[in-house]
């Protein structure tokens, strides 16, 4: 297990990371209405354009609402007094791997299978870096 002081500096970094996810969101809400009030004046050059610009906003909020779960996630597991643990293998994570991917959940060796796995179902790459152990 982590030390309480290693998990308190871990807890920081999530409760920062869900400040900023939040805000983020809020500033693609605010987007998305602009957008969408934007729409039906204009030319179809820009209506697909905001059309476009619509997708992207909705893409990029997509991200940062899973990445929000998964902070969450993180946060409750400090919560029950399983942070730091892997969820496939019960192995501790390193703390230098929590330090760099705070709501990481799993150690890298399993971190690794789930990213091959995840290639295999083509579902697109994992925006969480592995190999951070030695
Ligand atoms: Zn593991």
């Amino acid at each position: 297990m982590p030390t309480s002081e290693q998990i308190r500096e871990c807890k920081a970094k999530l409760e920062e990371s869900r400040r900023n996810l939040t805000e983020e969101m809020e500033h693609l809400r605010e987007s998305s209405a602009a957008l969408d009030e934007g729409q039906g004046a204009s030319d179809l050059a820009d209506a697909s354009q905001a059309q476009y610009d619509k997708q992207f906003v909705g893409r990029l909020s997509e991200t940062d609402k899973r990445l929000l779960d998964r902070v969450n996630a993180a946060l409750a597991r400090i919560n029950a007094k399983d942070y730091g643990i892997c969820v496939d293998c019960g192995e501790e994570i390193p703390f230098r791997r929590l330090l760099a991917v705070p709501y990481g959940e799993r150690c890298v060796a399993c971190q690794e299978i789930a990213e091959r796995d995840a290639k295999n179902r083509s579902s697109g790459p994992s925006n969480e870096p592995a190999g951070f152990d030695d």
